[in-house]
């Protein structure tokens, strides 16, 4: 057996009933087989068995009191996967599906991704079963405050930096803020990301991971000679990723015709109107939905993944793991898609990606398109520890720099290890070569 395979054998022995862990596992390790071949040195040095074991997992109780006073309990994770080249770094999700296997996955991926950016940030994920939607602001800060309390414990700027992932945002980031400086009666900025702008965020986070993923995309069509100016494009999901996403578009010339939230989709033939919908899920918090009530022409459809058998040249999969199957696959490329690429994390299910590259899609993986998020939160720390802070501008241009740069490694690392166009398998090796380079100098 390879060994590959037999580490692989490993993680579904050891991780029983995590199927999306073991699902990020297999994908990396599958594309690792040349280099494991190149390199017989990571076998004797049992590389792949302790890279795919977190450094650290950690489970928490969450108790917090609602607004009528009844008490809660929610369960906390943070599983700090990979420090090789770094402080363990990536977001918090607060989502009912949240579980152990979920923040493995999330934070397996993180390590590539990280690692691609070219910043020196290790790989982490946290987060709870904790649902904030029709939760008050107030029940929020309480539940941020409880989960601080423990999670105070084992981060710091140097140690480990959570941020937003689903679910976490600006203002769940000011609640956890505001509780870890009180209880450490001190500044520590770097510790967490996506801080607001008065307290050491950084401009253009916000609109990081969206632009990230519309700059890697632009890259992906130019390099085949196509460009985004004047395709129809397909968003799902209507957070900050999908938002933003769908405003470079726009500043491309494209025409997002669709997005999405988990009860369903707007089809817009028109075009988006992104403004309203910046204020209905940005400001609002309302549903998809009420997009109908100011723009009456545009189509309301009640389940969500129907997104995918509408007819575009591009779709963005910004909402989440496994939201794409063989089957929505299938259709989009019956429809005539030219390229996807992921802005959420896993959003393709195995089968679909597969279909993408055997069928000569443009196929951008998630952890190479959506890192600019992770990108940009390390421009964060960068200024936090400065002191100091770059326009948006800057920011940005440092952001797309990034970006190319990910396409382009992303390319050649197919390209060296016989896999040619192949930009998963791309992402992997070139996400991997680094990280595995920092162990072994580092020792066992
Ligand atoms: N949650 C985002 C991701 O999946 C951002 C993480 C971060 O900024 O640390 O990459």
């Amino acid at each position: 057996m390879s060994y590959v395979k037999e580490a692989f054998e490993t993680v579904k022995r050891r991780n029983p009933g995590e199927p999306e862990f073991h699902q990020a596992v297999a994908e990396v390790l599958e594309s690792l087989e040349p280099v494991i071949d190149k390199h017989p040195e990571y076998r004797e040095a049992r590389l792949l068995d302790r890279i795919v074991e977190p450094e650290r997992q950690i489970i928490f109780r969450v108790p917090w009191e609602d607004d009528l006073g009844n008490i809660h309990v929610n369960r906390g994770f943070r599983v700090q996967f990979n420090s090789a080249i770094g402080p363990h770094k990536g977001g918090l999700r607060f989502h009912p599906s949240v579980n152990l296997g979920i923040i493995k996955f999330l934070g397996f991926e993180q390590i590539f991704k990280n690692s691609l950016t070219g910043l020196p940030i290790g790989g982490g994920k946290g987060g709870s079963d904790f649902d904030p939607k029709g939760k008050s602001d107030r029940e929020v800060m309480r539940f941020c405050q409880s989960f601080m309390s423990e999670l105070a414990l084992h981060i710091g700027p140097d140690v480990d930096v959570p941020a937003g992932d689903i679910g976490v945002g600006g203002r769940e980031i000011g609640f956890l803020y505001g509780h870890y400086k009180r209880l450490k009666n001190a500044t520590e900025a770097g510790v967490l990301t996506g801080k607001g702008i008065p307290f050491g965020g950084s401009l253009a986070r916000t609109e990081a991971t969206g632009y990230g993923t519309v700059y890697f995309l632009s890259e992906m069509l130019a390099d085949k000679g196509f460009e985004l100016k004047g395709k129809s494009v397909a968003i799902s999901g209507s957070g900050n990723v999908s938002l933003y996403a769908c405003k470079k578009c726009q500043e491309y010339g494209a025409k997002v015709v669709a997005m999405s939230d988990s009860n369903g989709y707007i089809y817009d033939k028109n075009g988006i109107d992104l403004d309203l919908m910046i204020r209905l899920k940005e400001i609002e918090r309302k549903r998809i939905k009420e997009y109908k009530n100011f723009h009456p022409e545009a189509e309301f459809g009640e389940n969500c993944r129907d997104i995918w058998s509408l007819k575009c040249d591009v779709a963005l999969p910004c909402a989440t793991q496994n939201e794409l199957n063989g089957k929505e696959a299938e259709a989009l490329i019956e429809n005539g898609v030219i390229a996807v690429a992921e802005g959420a994390n896993m959003p393709s299910t195995a089968e679909a990606a597969k279909l993408f590259q055997e069928r000569k899609v443009l196929f951008g993986p998630a952890k190479a398109v959506n890192a600019g998020g992770v990108a940009t939160s390390a421009l964060e720390m960068c200024q936090n520890s400065m002191r100091y802070s770059w326009t948006f501008e800057e920011v940005d241009q440092r952001l797309h720099k990034i970006m190319v740069n990910i396409y382009t490694m992303t390319k050649n690392a197919a390209k060296e290890f016989g896999m040619e166009g192949n930009l998963i398998a791309g992402a992997n090796i070139a996400g991997f070569q680094k990280v595995a380079a920092a162990m072994m100098s580092q020792g066992i």
